[in-house]
């Protein structure tokens, strides 16, 4: 590697100089957040140093005894981080606190409330962490060198946070990183080593390394000074110490470190798994969704240590993504320690590990759900919708993850899904065999489709199923308590005992005296529809869309479609309602264009109220604009004006 000794200043991108000036002018609430990070940032830095040694333990040179230091200078007006962890190289500065925003810069603009309290403890979740330090500081000064590199590799990168910085090589002895703080002129409040032990104590203190204030005493008579290592906080792994031992505040306070978070967490799951794979688990489910929470890959929230040595922190190995909102650590004690990442991926004890954490993961939910409704609402709320892809993900706890679903149903006009399948089978109609649910774009969508008029007039209770994922649920999920689960918009509807013999003939009669009419909306209607047929589903609209038993469902379709996919052709099946006026009225309508006017609205109706959308909505207006007309009670005057 070529070594650049030259200083050069580079240019930060627009979205890090317009994090900057939030940094330095808006932030003014808990300003001492930027000790948090820094001291993150050290601790993640001997990670990943302990994490490379374990293949190359020169990399320590000859320093292994990992640790934090801050020091005070109170005339220069300075603070210093400095770590003995892995540093950077020149590129790695530049790559990591140089030109380009990460991913989480955005999000953080877009999760900014105003509220500046709040604002500023959001920091720590958008991997900006390290740009905090101009909250107090007018100028910062990074010195670091990577672990293994020679002294003559040592980077020294320097910003006043106003657009651009300076990075320069030169000679530094210490592995690791310090980052030096010009405070402000109103950040004094810092240079007091009382007011720095509080603030770690605060927010650090299960940083599992030692963060040292060197206390610096004068014996005045022998005009000697000493300084010594006061180690400011616990620095002990919270996890291998008895449940007994830990106060709820203690794992609070780990939760927010390791997750970055400012609010408590719902619940917190302690467990040591003792026996040929022995490890400790202790995990969180936070009360509040990450901004990242959508994205199925890439997320980082569950630690795997092996004997106390970080080892990585990527969680698609260590849990299902329906699992991905789950925070905190898994340290194993029997995992190779120099394990690799790739032999990580094929690992039996990792399975194991991840099986048995699943199991204890669900465990804490069932106990939630059936002891304190209140949370797991909560939980349902901000996790519910990644949490349903364990339908879809984990065949094997299938059964159990059922239980655990919520719903929307026609039993209760809250659209707050608190219903489960176990209430809904609980209060199923004597002669009922399937659980019957729609799916719908909206709650809105679903509560009003006419599908449901004939189970409204029945009294039997629908799931409303209105979540994006739930169209991927409802294909997996066939089956609950030994009874089949069926979209009341697809296939001829069977409600079996539940139908009345009379009303079966009933319907019998009126198809075989419609069926020219049915033949006749079949013709106008042409590629539009599979089939049309008299309804058994309608009491009071007119018309309604069905989708073949074994063709997609319709909001599935629409899904797919909006998602770019296309799908080949499978018309629906249009039903409707002869005891309708409007159905009544056809039987008589004698001119074939106002048929055809009538057969398409009814049509383009049914699409309208199940939330599709119309091949061609002006032409909907002009037909049905053209029947008011001619119903006489308008004259001649349009209702709409389409441009
Ligand atoms: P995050 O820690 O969430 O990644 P930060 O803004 O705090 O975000 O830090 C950005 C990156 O800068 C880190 O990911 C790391 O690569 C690098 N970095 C910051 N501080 C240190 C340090 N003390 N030692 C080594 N690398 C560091
Ligand atoms: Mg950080």
């Amino acid at each position: 590697m070529t070594v650049e000794a030259h200083k050069e200043t580079l240019g930060f991108q627009t979205e890090i100089k317009q994090l900057l000036d939030l940094m330095i002018h808006s932030l003014y609430s808990n300003k001492e957040i930027f000790l948090r990070e820094l001291i993150s940032n050290g601790s993640d830095a001997a990670d990943k140093l302990r994490f490379n040694a374990l293949k190359d333990d020169a990399l320590y040179e000859g320093d292994a005894e990992l640790k934090i230091w801050i020091n005070v200078d109170k005339d220069a007006r300075t603070i210093s981080v400095r770590d003995n962890g892995f540093g950077m190289s020149r590129e790695e500065v530049i790559d990591n606190i140089g030109t380009i925003a990460k991913s989480g810069t955005q999000a953080f603009f877009k999760s900014l409330t105003g509220d500046n309290a709040q604002d500023t403890q959001l920091i720590g979740q958008f991997g900006v962490g390290f740009y905090s330090s101009f909250i107090v500081a007018d100028k910062v000064t990074l010195l670091t060198r990577r672990a293994g590199l020679e002294t003559s590799h040592g980077v020294k990168w320097e910003s006043s946070g106003d657009g651009d910085f300076s990075i320069e090589t030169l000679e530094r002895e210490q592995h690791g990183t310090e980052v030096i703080l010009h405070l402000k002129s109103d950040a004094d409040e810092f240079l007091s080593d009382y007011r720095l032990h509080s603030i770690i104590k605060k927010y650090s203190d299960h940083i599992t390394l030692p963060i040292i204030i060197p206390k610096v005493t004068t014996d005045e008579e022998k005009d000697e000074t000493t300084i010594e290592e006061e180690v400011v906080n616990t620095a002990k792994a919270l996890w291998t110490l008895a449940k007994s031992e830990i106060t709820d505040e203690e794992y609070t306070e780990f939760y927010k470190q390791v997750a970055h978070d400012f609010e408590a967490p719902l619940a917190h799951l302690h467990n040591k798994v003792e026996g040929k794979n022995e490890y400790t688990t202790l995990l969180f489910i936070p009360a509040r969704a990450p901004f990242d929470l959508w994205d199925r890959t890439n997320h980082r929230g569950v630690k795997l240590y092996v004997r106390r040595i970080f080892i990585m922190d990527d969680n698609d190995k260590l849990l299902p993504p329906y699992l991905r909102f789950i925070r905190g650590i898994i340290d194993s004690n029997d995992l190779p320690l120099n394990i690799s990442r790739e032999i990580l991926q094929h690992n039996k004890q990792i399975d194991a590990i991840r099986e048995g954490t699943v199991k204890k993961i669900l465990s804490a939910l069932e106990n939630m759900a059936k002891n304190e409704p209140e949370k797991y609402a909560t939980f349902w709320k901000e996790f519910g919708k990644v949490f349903k892809e364990g339908v879809v993900d984990d065949h094997n706890n299938k059964p159990r993850i059922a239980k655990l679903l919520r719903f929307s149903t026609t039993h209760d006009d809250n659209p707050a899904p608190v219903i489960t399948l176990e209430d809904y089978v609980g209060r199923m109609k004597e002669g009922q065999k399937k659980i019957y649910y729609i799916t719908a774009d909206s709650f809105l969508a679903a509560k009003n489709s006419p599908h449901l008029e004939i189970f409204r007039n029945k009294g039997i209770e629908v799931l409303l199923l209105t979540d994006q994922i739930d169209e991927w649920v409802s294909t997996q999920l066939t089956e609950f308590d030994g009874k089949s689960l069926q979209s009341i918009t697809k296939g001829d509807l069977d409600l079996g005992d539940l139908e009345d013999e009379e009303e079966k003939k009933e319907a019998e009669k009126a198809t075989d005296a419609l069926k020219p009419l049915l033949d006749r909306v079949k013709t106008a209607l042409g590629e539009k529809v599979k089939d049309v047929r008299i309804t058994h589903r309608l009491t009071t609209s007119p018309a309604c869309l069905v989708a073949d038993e074994q063709a997609m469902d319709a909001s599935l379709e629409r899904m797919l479609k909006s998602a770019g996919q296309t799908i080949p052709g499978s018309n629906p099946i249009m039903e409707i309602n002869p005891q309708h006026p409007i159905v009544e009225a056809l039987k008589e309508e004698k001119d074939e264009t106002r048929f055809q006017d009538w057969a398409f609205i009814l049509f383009e109706q049914a699409l309208l109220s199940e939330g599709g959308q119309l091949d061609d909505p002006a032409a909907f207006v002009k037909r049905l604009n053209e029947m008011f007309i001619s119903m006489g009670n308008l004259s001649t005057s349009p209702i709409i004006t389409l441009n």
